[in-house]
């Protein structure tokens, strides 16, 4: 089943506002199998949105309207979808009795123009709203129906995942989808793809493969649409079984989310515990650890030893050492892995080092020199990483890089 989606306003034309309700949108339809065709910004006047509707692709089934849905002058969407399926505007009395309730609990009485937004399109069906005033609605025209939404984003992202969703896996018929995902970590894109051309190339033609990079790590996704869903979990199964041996330990956290939740279950498993020393990555590692829930039992904590005096005092480095090498140097960051070991006595310590830049490079160590060494329970190890030129990608690599060598290190440890 194909969809496409109309997001309505000037804000958004002009880079005022990001549409972001039309990513959440199609994110939800492609969970549920369904393809996005197509994406529009459109100005928020009568023309335009006119324009819009009479361009619909003649395969899309679903059409997905976010914006313009307001009680001012400004916000033309309702009249002109109204005019456009030909309705007369009706007074909806449950519709204001919504609204009433809803001023109610914020001590307030409904204007006027609050009252205009119970009046609906005759030949809509609401959507009731349930955190704003502007109702959801949805039409129908030779098969193809169109949700109108408002622009505020959580008011939109309720009624699409509580409302529109289940109306449509209830009422339409759509094909069976199995999904199935894995993560990758360390390698782009490119060089992934190169890996796995022939087991791609293999795959049976009903299976669909995506590869989904995001920071620092690519998620690999098989998917079947319209297949008996047993035959489908199965051959998806087998396929994902052969990637181990392919891309050994690129490979991790099948259908997890994120490098933090795998380590956080291999730390957990084993009964141990990990530390940071962090500086160039100024606390990253350990907020990310910490976005997991329960990273309490495992995540002892940080030191975000940022000058040279902090790495002295509070991790025990050598201040000779600092002096000789430099703080950005393989000495001192394993100093302070030790260093971060022994004070918050864990199994496992994290130390980052580097230049994050854009300023603060010299010809030895240019912006992106990055150190980083683990600490286990017998080892001590650091590697140099040459990152580029950008401040917040230096952070986050190092971040993504130091957590991967981690969930490494806990992995061998039977
Ligand atoms: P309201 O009742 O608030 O007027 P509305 O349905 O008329 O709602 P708009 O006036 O178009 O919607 O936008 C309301 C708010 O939502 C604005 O802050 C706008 O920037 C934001 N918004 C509108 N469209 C989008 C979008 N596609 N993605 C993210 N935010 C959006
Ligand atoms: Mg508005």
């Amino acid at each position: 089943m194909q969809a496409e989606i109309i997001a309505i306003g000037d804000e958004i034309l002009i880079g005022q506002t990001i549409d972001t309700n039309s990513s959440f949108i199609a994110a939800q339809l492609n969970a549920q199998g369904i393809e996005v065709k197509q994406k529009r910004v459109v100005s928020d006047d009568r023309e335009s949105i006119l324009e819009a509707l009479e361009r619909v692709h003649p395969q899309s089934r679903l059409v997905f309207m976010t914006g313009g849905l307001g009680p001012t002058k400004d916000d033309i969407t309702k009249q002109t979808l109204n005019e456009y399926f030909e309705g007369e505007l009706l007074y909806r009395p449950e519709v204001f009795t919504h609204i009433t309730a809803l001023f109610k609990s914020l001590n307030r009485v409904p204007s006027a123009l609050n009252k205009s937004q119970a009046y609906l399109p005759s030949v809509c069906t609401p959507i009731p709203n349930a955190l704003g005033t502007a109702s959801g609605m949805r039409f129908e025209r030779k098969g193809v129906y169109y949700f109108s939404l408002p622009g505020v984003p959580y008011e939109t992202e309720r009624l699409v995942e509580k409302e529109i969703i289940p109306w449509i896996n209830h009422t339409l018929q759509k094909g069976t989808v199995v999904h199935k995902t894995t993560l990758t970590q360390g390698v782009p894109e490119s060089e992934l793809a190169e890996l796995l051309t022939e087991w791609e190339n293999n795959l049976p033609e009903w299976l669909h493969l995506a590869y989904l990079p995001s920071a620092g790590m690519v998620k690999l996704r098989l998917s079947s649409y319209d297949q008996p869903p047993a035959l489908a979990q199965k051959q998806i199964e087998e396929e994902f079984a052969k990637l181990p041996s392919i891309l050994g330990d690129i490979l991790f956290g099948e259908d997890a989310n994120t490098l933090q939740e795998v380590i956080g279950w291999e730390l957990g498993k084993r009964n141990m515990t990990v530390s940071t020393a962090e500086s160039c990555t100024g606390g990253y590692i350990g907020h990310l650890i910490t976005s997991v829930s329960g990273s309490s039992t495992y995540y002892m904590g940080s030191v975000v030893s940022y000058s040279n005096e902090a790495k002295r005092d509070l991790l025990g480095v050598n201040g000779q050492l600092i002096a000789t090498h430099g703080a950005v140097s393989e000495e001192v960051v394993r100093a302070m892995a030790e260093g971060a070991r022994q004070k918050l006595r864990t199994d496992f310590a994290l130390a980052t080092s580097g230049v994050a830049g854009p300023t603060g490079g010299t010809a030895q160590k240019p912006v992106g020199t990055v150190w980083i060494a683990i600490a286990g329970p017998d080892f001590v190890k650091a590697r140099k990483f040459s990152f580029g030129r950008n401040r917040e990608r230096n952070i986050r690599k190092s971040a993504l890089m130091a957590l991967d060598w981690l969930r490494k290190e806990v992995q061998k440890i039977k």
